[in-house]
C-alpha cells in the first residue's frame, strides 16, 4: 500500500511528460480500483508507450487490415504491479465485436492467462471505418463503456487503425457524470448523433435509426462527448508517443 500511495504521488505532480514507466504505474494503480483516478488537470500533455506497446499495436493493425475484422484485447494485472499486454486476441466482426465475444475472452484472460483483474482495452477498428475524420476515433459506443453507473465501466481504452492511436482515460470529475442506469449504447449513440446532427444543420435529421455512419465527424463527436463526461483523449502515431489532444 505504501508503493501504490508514492505511485499516486508521484504521477499526481509529476511532469507533464510522462515515461513508459510512469505510465504503467499509473495503469498499475487504475487495477486497484477508480478511487485514484486523476482529475481531468493532472494529465500529462505527452505520453511514451514502451515498446511493447508498440508491437501489440501493430500485430493488432495487421490482423485487422488482413480480413477487416475487429480485434480486442484486454489490458490486464495478475496482482503483481506488472502490466500486461495481451498476445491473444477476441476476433471480432467488421465494426462490432460481440458481447458475448468479449465475456469468453476475457474469461480466457482469466482461466488461460493468469490475469487477475482488467484495467482497460485495446481494440482496432478497420482502415474503411465509417465516419470522416483525418484521425482515428472512438464509436459513441466506445465511449459509453467508460460510463456504465455501475463499477463495469471502463477507466481507460485505446483503438488502433493502421498506422495511428488513440486513448480514452476516464477523469476523477467522469464518475460525477455516469449515464442514467435506463440509458443503453443504442440509445446514447442515436442522442449524440442526432445532437451533432442538430447543432449543425439546426434541426433534427429525418433519420430515425442514426448510426455513426451518419456522424458528421467523428473526432469532433469524441469531442464533445469528453467535454460532457471529463473523459481526456490523447492521440499518437504507432512508434511514437502519444499527445493529448483534450482537453
Ligand atoms: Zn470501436
Amino acid at each position: 500500500m505504501e508503493r501504490l500511495k508514492a505511485l499516486i504521488q508521484e504521477v499526481q505532480y509529476g511532469s507533464d511528460f510522462w515515461s513508459p514507466e510512469a505510465f504503467h504505474n499509473y495503469l498499475i494503480i487504475l487495477g486497484r480500483g477508480e478511487e485514484v483516478l486523476l482529475r481531468k488537470a493532472h494529465y500529462p500533455s505527452k505520453i511514451a508507450l514502451s515498446h511493447d506497446w508498440h508491437v501489440t499495436f501493430r500485430d493488432m493493425a495487421v490482423q485487422t487490415v488482413k480480413d477487416s475484422r475487429e480485434r480486442m484485447a484486454i489490458i490486464g494485472h495478475k496482482n503483481d504491479d506488472k502490466v500486461y499486454l495481451p498476445t491473444f486476441y477476441i476476433k471480432g466482426s467488421n465494426g462490432h465485436i460481440a458481447s458475448k465475444l468479449i465475456a469468453e475472452g476475457k474469461a480466457d484472460a482469466k482461466a488461460k492467462h493468469g490475469i487477475q483483474g482488467e484495467i482497460g482495452s485495446l481494440h482496432t477498428h478497420p482502415l474503411d471505418y465509417p465516419g470522416q475524420s483525418t484521425r482515428p476515433f472512438f464509436s459513441p459506443t466506445d465511449l459509453f463503456n467508460h460510463l456504465y453507473p455501475n463499477k463495469a465501466h471502463m477507466l481507460v481504452s485505446g483503438v488502433i487503425q493502421g498506422d495511428q492511436y488513440i486513448f480514452a482515460f476516464s477523469s476523477r470529475e467522469t464518475l460525477q457524470t455516469l449515464v442514467p442506469e435506463i440509458m443503453t449504447h443504442q440509445g446514447f449513440t442515436d442522442y449524440w448523433v442526432q445532437k451533432q446532427y442538430q447543432d449543425t444543420f439546426g434541426s433534427f435529421s429525418s433519420m430515425i435509426f442514426p448510426s455513426i455512419d451518419k456522424a458528421l465527424n467523428g473526432s469532433e463527436l469524441n469531442r464533445v462527448i469528453a467535454e460532457r463526461h471529463h473523459l481526456v483523449l490523447y492521440h499518437g502515431k504507432v512508434g511514437k508517443p502519444m499527445y493529448r489532444h483534450y482537453p
